[in-house]
């Protein structure tokens, strides 16, 4: 039987680097019913909505989407068509690999990580106080009154809840992360000296977590303290193998991550939550590039492979991201900016025919 994916091609280079993904996992033989629908800049125009309830409707019959990047109109008061997708579909775990591919150069040659980040909780959840505000001074009374906390006049406020609950499921996650793709180490960067109610939470919970044997088996762990991490990812980076962090750590480092194995074209991503997930690449929908076929499609393919592996489809995940090593490899596709000449489309064919040879 088919398997039935929301295909959300995007806006600004989305389209361009959806088509070349779509191509390739089309090319591993593995059958896809692509279900089409839009999100972004058209979808404002056709259906007046950024995210239009279609769209998510599709993805939670399909259960599984791939999407292309989306612009965030800034200054219109729309909220980010991503962080309305994390929320709405409850995708509490982000998943970034980081991998070093053939013929791209860079620093640090044998870097194979995973980032798994916690999406819906600490200072990303949203819960500000506005300088100056009613709620920001009577939460500063109440603070006052509560524990004798002194918060300036003229302070902003944003909170950091970090749950045992929330911390729990993102932890579980994990170690199955691990397991199921022959991972053998889970390293968890917190600040907990400082932050000892939420960091330390995070920390406690992950340590007894990991003491189950229905959770942890198999799976080495270790914790460090997210400045020390840091240092260590600049300076040997291929030591790390999955990295576990709450939201705000998460989303910094990762691009960290990007960084250390060439940046942002080649960077797959996944969101996921027990009941749906989202596939997506780590880049942006890159206005100033949009439209001319310049855009590098490989972190958009690279999340086909991930989608593919989830679906239950490892043999033709593998295929693709052999195909990838492959024309990265040999050098002679690749787009401008690793130094190419090459077209989206063209890299999207060559990866295409690199698969099909090799079914
Ligand atoms: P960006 O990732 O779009 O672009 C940053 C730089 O990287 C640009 O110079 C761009 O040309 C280059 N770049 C990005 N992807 C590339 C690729 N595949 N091939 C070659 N070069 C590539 O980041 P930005 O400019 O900060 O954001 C642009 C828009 O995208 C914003 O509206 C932002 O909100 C949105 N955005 C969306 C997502 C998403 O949908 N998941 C993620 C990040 C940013």
């Amino acid at each position: 039987m088919a398997h039935r994916v929301t295909l959300i091609p995007g806006d600004g280079i989305g389209p361009e680097v959806a088509a070349a993904a779509r191509e390739v996992v089309d090319a591993t033989g593995v059958e896809i019913e692509w279900v089409e629908r839009v999100a972004g800049a058209d979808a404002l125009e056709t259906h007046g909505a950024l995210l239009p309830d279609e769209t998510l409707d599709a993805i939670r019959d399909c259960r599984v989407a791939i999407k292309g990047p989306i612009t965030t109109p800034v200054g219109t008061g729309f909220r980010s068509v991503n962080v309305a997708l994390r929320q709405s579909l409850d995708l509490f775990a982000s998943v970034r690999p980081a991998r070093a591919l053939p013929g791209v150069p860079i620093r640090h040659p044998h870097v194979d990580l995973v980032v798994v980040r916690e999406n819906t909780e600490d200072l990303y959840q949203g819960i500000e106080f506005e300088r100056g505000s009613e709620a920001a001074n009577a939460l500063r009374r109440e603070l006052h009154d509560l524990a004798g906390f002194d918060v300036r006049e003229d302070a902003g406020i944003t909170l950091k809840p970090i749950s045992v609950a929330g911390t729990r499921r993102i932890v579980r996650f994990a170690f199955e992360y691990a397991r199921a793709n022959g991972r053998r180490r889970i390293t968890l960067g917190h600040k907990s000296n400082v932050m000892r109610y939420s960091d330390g939470l995070f920390l406690r919970t992950f340590l007894e977590s990991a003491e189950d044997p229905t959770i942890g088996a198999a799976v080495e762990v270790e914790e460090i303290q997210i400045d020390h991490l840091s240092m260590r990812l600049a300076w040997s980076p291929q030591d790390f193998d999955v990295l576990l962090l709450p939201n705000l750590y998460g989303d910094i480092l990762s691009d960290l991550c990007a960084g250390l194995v060439g940046g942002l074209g080649l960077i797959p991503g996944a969101n996921i939550g027990w009941e749906y997930a989202v596939f997506e690449p780590v880049h942006g929908s890159a206005p100033d590039i949009a439209g001319k076929g310049l855009a590098n499609p490989i972190a958009m393919i690279l999340s086909g492979a991930m989608m593919l592996r989830h679906l239950g489809e490892p043999g033709a995940a593998d295929r693709v991201e052999r195909a990838v090593d492959a024309v990265l490899g040999e050098g002679r596709v690749r787009t401008p900016d690793l130094g190419g000449t090459s077209t989206t489309r063209e890299v999207g064919d060559a990866v295409a025919a690199a698969v099909s040879e090799a079914g």
